[in-house]
């Protein structure tokens, strides 16, 4: 099965995601990367992280798609180009929150039969406190569990996405709410805080989306 490394927001999860595929390709590793659909960050198939580095992923993950006949499919687009079959080694997913439960089961095809090693970057739990169905699959049945931590403006360990709306702290609405500049520019953005901060309603300004 997959390896999952969690965080908050703004925990520089895809960049520590890119650092480390950038590790594994000067190992003279075959690597993909991929990407959610829902996310909407970037469009189409950049990855780009707050800092301005950017990559480009091989395939973009949708709703319905199984990632095991994604990566075949890149397989052969190469095969077609190149003349020779990859043999790929490692794949990235970044937003990986956002997978089904299908699709994080399929993920053992990956890793069992295409002999990959899948690393999974995402959130573990919605602004309402509520797991992301992709994040509940992968804490049951990964092969490893790392956590990228963040802190609140307080010190303390930050462990919830908090969502801003109209400069207050929201607690209930549909579970998935897409942070799109649109929506940050409408005053809606994702914060990383403590439980005790997040509860209380208070956040302060510099730890804004920017
Ligand atoms: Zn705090």
């Amino acid at each position: 099965m997959p390896h999952f490394i969690y965080s908050t927001v703004n925990a520089g999860k895809t960049l520590e995601m890119l650092k480390t595929a950038h590790m594994y390709r000067e190992r003279g590793m075959d690597v993909l990367l991929a990407k959610h659909a829902l996310d909407v960050r970037f469009p189409g198939d950049t990855i780009g992280t707050r800092i301005g580095l950017k990559r480009r992923a091989d395939f973009v993950v949708s709703e319905l798609d199984l990632v095991s006949e994604l990566i075949e499919e890149t397989i052969e687009e190469s095969l077609e180009k190149t003349g020779r079959r990859r043999k790929i080694d490692a794949l990235f997913i970044d937003e990986a929150q956002f997978l089904t439960s299908r699709q994080v089961m399929d993920l053992e095809v990956v890793v069992d039969d295409m002999d990959i090693q899948a690393f999974c970057y995402g959130l573990r739990t919605t602004y309402t406190g509520q797991p992301f169905e992709g994040s509940a699959y992968l804490m049951n049945t990964a092969r490893s569990i790392q956590e990228i931590s963040c802190i609140c403006f307080c010190g303390r360990k930050a462990t919830v996405n908090a969502r801003v709306e109209n400069g207050r702290i929201v607690y209930r609405g549909e579970p998935v709410k897409i942070d799109t500049l649109e929506a940050q520019n409408r005053g809606c953005f994702y914060i990383p805080l403590c439980r005790k901060h997040w509860k209380q309603g208070v956040y302060t300004l510099s730890q804004e989306v920017s």
